[in-house]
């Protein structure tokens, strides 16, 4: 794979022989420089694609300021980072790099194992060839405007997969989430994280979450019909939760299909709460006067303070994926997950778990008396056809 250009910027000469050794490996090469001085001297633009492994400390100009100088440059490289320091600081300089809006491929704990350079190597430049054979592909190339979303809505192209939800102790399934698809005629399948923020910056969320809900409630009702008792989460978002007429039409919606409240669950995550805490209050705790229950979603990724948390009538906490994914190899990422689940349970919330790839990840949150799994470990989202052939198995 020629089409990445790799630098490597390391104060210790030892460290970038090493480097250059294991790149040579795998039949890479890279430039590399002692001090970031020399880099930025030499290399004042970066062809697309470039990769930069770089140290956090160093004498002359530090990984950080390098990552605040590149943040200026008009095509930056990805960053795979490099610290002999612990974690913590591994961590902030993650959070700069998001911040600075530089790609970061990974952090690499120094001394580092050889596997974990090349993996990390290797899985930057294949990301680089799919993106590159993506681009060639007419289909890629649409541009998803707001009056594709309103078509969207209105033509019904939305439709929902389910991700099953299993009671951690008893290995039942407790519930579903509801993720939205978007299955376009020409494009073909959509994911939400392509078109929700769209959605959400041009005044067309509300109508998307209440085609959401409505599809939700349909689905329900076929489980009913087939006695069928399933709870199922919806995601909603920040303009959501302050529309005063979301309690009464989600009530009118489950009356209309006798359906029990205390059968949805309302997804909130902890960053929309952030911004609109007091005007949500309101409305939030109405819903939750209603029986609807209410998640904290992406728990851990915000900063809501406790007193804010207990504010608010959650029912149920769910541990954001990035730390349940890192528990096993990061002992912090362990940490926050055991704390949270003891956080939850104090508040009296049902705590789940996203992002449960692994029976290792299953057996540990077992361990720490988490109450329920979702994750590609235990089923993939899908389609209701699909979703009904598990639960034939399952039940
Ligand atoms: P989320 O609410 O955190 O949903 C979980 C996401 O993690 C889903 O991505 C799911 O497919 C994925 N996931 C599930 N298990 C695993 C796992 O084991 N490993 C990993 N790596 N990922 C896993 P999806 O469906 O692409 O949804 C992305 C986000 O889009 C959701 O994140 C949610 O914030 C938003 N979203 C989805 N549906 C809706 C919706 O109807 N309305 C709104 N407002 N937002 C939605
Ligand atoms: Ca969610
Ligand atoms: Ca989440």
């Amino acid at each position: 794979m020629n089409n990445v250009n790799i630098y490597l910027v390391d104060d210790e000469p030892e460290i970038a022989d090493l480097v250059e050794e294991v790149l040579e490996s795998i039949g890479l090469s890279c430039c590399s420089y002692l001090a970031a001085n020399d880099f930025f001297n030499e290399t004042r633009t970066f062809a697309p694609h470039a990769l930069l492994i770089l140290d956090l400390s160093m004498p002359d100009m530090d990984g950080i300021e390098v990552m605040r100088q590149l943040a200026s440059t008009p095509s930056p490289p990805a960053i795979i980072l490099m610290s002999g320091k612990d974690k913590s600081v591994l961590h902030s300089a993650e959070e700069l790099c998001r911040a600075h809006a530089l790609q970061l491929v990974t952090t690499m704990p120094k001394p580092f194992h050889i596997r974990q350079l090349i993996e990390a190597v290797n899985s930057y430049t294949s990301s680089i060839e799919q993106h590159v054979n993506a681009v060639q592909q007419p289909t890629s190339t649409y541009n998803i405007s707001p009056a594709m979303i309103e078509e969207a809505i209105s033509q019904k192209q939305l439709i929902l997969h389910y991700q099953p939800q299993i009671n951690i102790s008893s290995g039942r399934l407790s519930g579903a989430e509801a993720l939205v698809r978007w299955q376009h005629p020409q494009i073909g399948m959509i994911y939400p994280d392509s078109f929700i923020h769209l959605a959400e910056k041009h005044g067309l969320i509300d109508a998307l979450t209440r085609r959401v809900i409505e599809e939700a409630v349909a689905q329900q009702k076929k489980w009913q019909l087939a006695q069928l008792n399933l709870p199922v989460s919806v995601n909603i978002s920040a303009d959501d939760i302050t529309s005063l007429a979301l309690p009464d039409q989600l009530i009118k919606m489950l009356n209309d299909n006798t359906l029990d409240a205390r059968n949805i669950v309302l997804e909130v995550t902890e960053s929309t709460l952030m911004g609109e805490l007091v005007r949500s209050l309101d409305i939030l705790t109405r819903l939750r006067l209603k029986g609807i229950h209410l998640a904290i979603d992406d728990f851990g990724t915000g900063f809501s303070s406790l007193s804010q948390l207990h504010k608010i009538p959650f029912s149920e906490m769910k541990i954001d994926c990035s730390f349940v994914k890192a528990m096993i190899d990061d002992k912090d990422a362990r940490a926050i997950v055991k704390t949270c689940i003891i956080l939850g349970h104090e508040l009296n919330m049902r705590v789940v778990a996203e992002g449960v790839e692994t029976a290792e990840h299953l057996a540990l949150l077992k361990e720490f008396n988490c109450d329920i799994a979702q994750g590609y470990y235990i089923a993939k989202p899908m389609p209701p056809e699909a979703f009904d052939r598990y639960l034939q198995e399952k039940l």
